[in-house]
């Protein structure tokens, strides 16, 4: 059989965020070469007999270089594996996709690309913001909060609070991105939401606005800011609770809630139980 490469998105961080087909094929690739914030979560569905190897990089300092990447990918399938490259999120959002689909095209090798949940949305969804309310917002702008270039992100010169920006690696200097947000027109009452860890156990949520942004809580890595009219009305917390691992499968038994809410079972248990409404 040829040899192919599957860039794979591996979503947010919850491994029942996967699409069916990255699953499956997690189940049946030869070899899989997986970024740093890749959660372990879905490494565990890959089967012992793979060949798994994580090629990210940590603090800044690469352990695998973009040129060994995609020396690796034309190899394992010049070779006739059948090679998932498995990135977080979507493989094509800030993922560096396309210096890898270049190498593999270069050497007439076969490649598939399987989309994923990007973090935005994963974002959006745990702080259950609409992010193009159609009262607030008519457009989504996907932003980087530093460019390979300079440490500083592209802002476009002129913001407005009905389109929603999300920054992704926003950095933790957030006197000056509110700077910037504000030199782009946006006034400082314009909602932001920091969404940190999104989709894990840990996912926390912090609503704030531009000019109170600096007094934000450094929230764990990796982190997002929702910023814009939309963000308003972001839930301040919502925490997964601790979830218990199904061993075979890798997959936690979801037992959902929100930390702002009381969660329906209990309340359904009260209710039952005669403390209802
Ligand atoms: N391809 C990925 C993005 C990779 S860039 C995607 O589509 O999501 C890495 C940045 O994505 C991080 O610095 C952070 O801003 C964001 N990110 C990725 N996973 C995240 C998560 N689980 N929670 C919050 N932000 C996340």
């Amino acid at each position: 059989m040829a040899g192919k490469v599957f860039l794979v998105g591996a979503g947010p961080g919850d491994p029942e965020l996967l699409t069916v087909k990255a699953y499956r094929l997690l189940e049946s690739a030869d070899v899989v070469l997986h970024d740093d914030l890749v959660p372990g979560g879905v490494l565990r569905l890959i089967p012992p007999t793979t060949l798994v190897r994580n090629v990210g990089k940590r603090c800044g300092t690469k352990s695998v270089s973009q040129q060994e990447i995609n020396a690796l990918l034309v190899a394992y399938a010049s070779s006739g594996l059948q090679v998932v490259r498995l990135k977080s999120g979507d493989p094509l959002i800030f993922g560096r996709a396309g210096e890898e689909i270049e190498a593999v095209g270069q050497a007439n090798i076969e490649l598939e690309i399987v989309p994923g949940v990007t973090a935005a949305l994963g974002a959006a969804a745990a702080a259950q913001v609409s992010l193009t309310h159609r009262e607030k917002a008519s457009a989504v702008l996907f932003l980087s909060g530093h460019t390979k270039a300079s440490r500083k992100s592209d802002l476009p010169a002129h913001l407005s609070a009905r389109t929603t920006l999300v920054i992704y690696m926003p950095g933790s200097d957030y006197a000056e991105t509110s700077e910037r947000l504000l030199a782009g027109g946006l006034p400082g009452q314009t909602a932001c939401a920091i969404v940190s860890q999104v989709s894990s156990p840990n996912q926390r949520i912090h609503r704030t606005t531009i000019e109170r942004l600096r007094l934000a809580p450094r929230l764990p890595a990796p982190t997002l800011l929702i910023v814009g009219e939309v963000a308003g009305s972001a839930v301040r917390s919502a925490a997964l609770p601790e979830r218990l691992e199904d061993p075979q499968t890798g997959f936690h038994q979801a037992e959902r809630g929100l930390e702002v809410a009381e969660s329906p079972e209990r309340f359904l248990v009260q209710w039952a139980a005669g403390g209802g409404p």
